[in-house]
């Protein structure tokens, strides 16, 4: 038996998975096997409760708007206190571009307002002028976690973040939020634990030593107590970023 397991539970594993999100869940379970650690999926689809105890990272992936609009009002009413009471206890929630929209207030979209599930305080709306599309990197600032993360963006929803709301980081190239106040993501909760960005890529396997920070604070744990694996290629990759970046 292995000394750990990293439990995570997949939300609307069916509806919110554009761009190869399921990547990312390959990326926990795979570095989890490398070190001996154990994993777990689980997944919970529309109508499905959430036991707020059973997982250590609950995960939303990114969706159209028209799967954002049928997950919605599920992730508000049905999964609601669940996710609340995970991030009380210092669960990750982890939530890609459509299910980022998803975490705040909710998410405006002309004459219709889907309601978000109001564990950060944001709001997401709809706005005239282009997607925001593209490749983007950032610069952030997380105990035992990288410094610059970089990923591929493409959303039409604008996400402003309320005042006093952190962001995960700021953008170096690309959008973010909103294209207009250089912030990107945002990290919050009552333990710091709620994180949502606009990346794909999927983004996890382009940003291992996130994806460590993220396996590391479920699991309750420092990033620098998770056994070394062999990064020498993204790490690099990574260097090199952050110094065409001038960090
Ligand atoms: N439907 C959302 C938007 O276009 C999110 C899209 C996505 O997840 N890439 O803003």
């Amino acid at each position: 038996m292995p000394e750990r397991t990293l439990r995570v539970c997949a939300l609307y594993p069916d509806l919110m998975n554009i761009y190869a999100d399921r990547g990312n869940l390959t990326v926990f379970e795979r570095r989890c096997a490398w070190r001996g650690l154990g994993f777990e999926l689980a997944g919970a689809g529309i109508g499905d409760a959430i036991d707020p105890d059973a997982h250590d990272l609950l995960y939303i992936g990114g969706g159209q708007d028209r799967d954002q609009a049928l997950c919605a009002r599920d992730l508000a009413s049905v999964k609601r206190d669940a996710l609340h009471a995970a991030a009380a206890r210092g669960a990750v929630v982890f939530a890609v571009c459509g299910g980022l929209q998803l975490l705040g207030h909710g998410y405006e979209l002309g004459d219709e307002r889907l309601p978000g599930v109001g564990l950060v305080d944001l709001d997401t709306r709809r706005e005239d002028g282009p997607r925001l599309l593209g490749n983007i990197a950032i610069a952030l600032d997380l105990p035992g976690g990288p410094n610059t993360l970089a990923g591929f963006e493409n959303h039409a929803g604008r996400t402003y973040l309320g005042g006093g709301t952190e962001p995960l980081g700021r953008v170096i190239r690309g959008n973010g939020n909103n294209g207009s106040d250089r912030t990107e993501g945002v990290r919050g909760g009552p333990h710091g634990t709620v994180i949502g960005t606009y990346m794909h890529g999927p983004l996890l396997p382009k940003n291992t030593g996130f994806a460590d920070w993220l396996t590391a604070t479920a699991l309750g744990i420092a990033p620098g107590e998770l056994p070394p694996l062999d990064d020498v290629l993204e790490a690099a990759a990574h260097a090199e970023a952050a110094r065409a970046a001038g960090l």
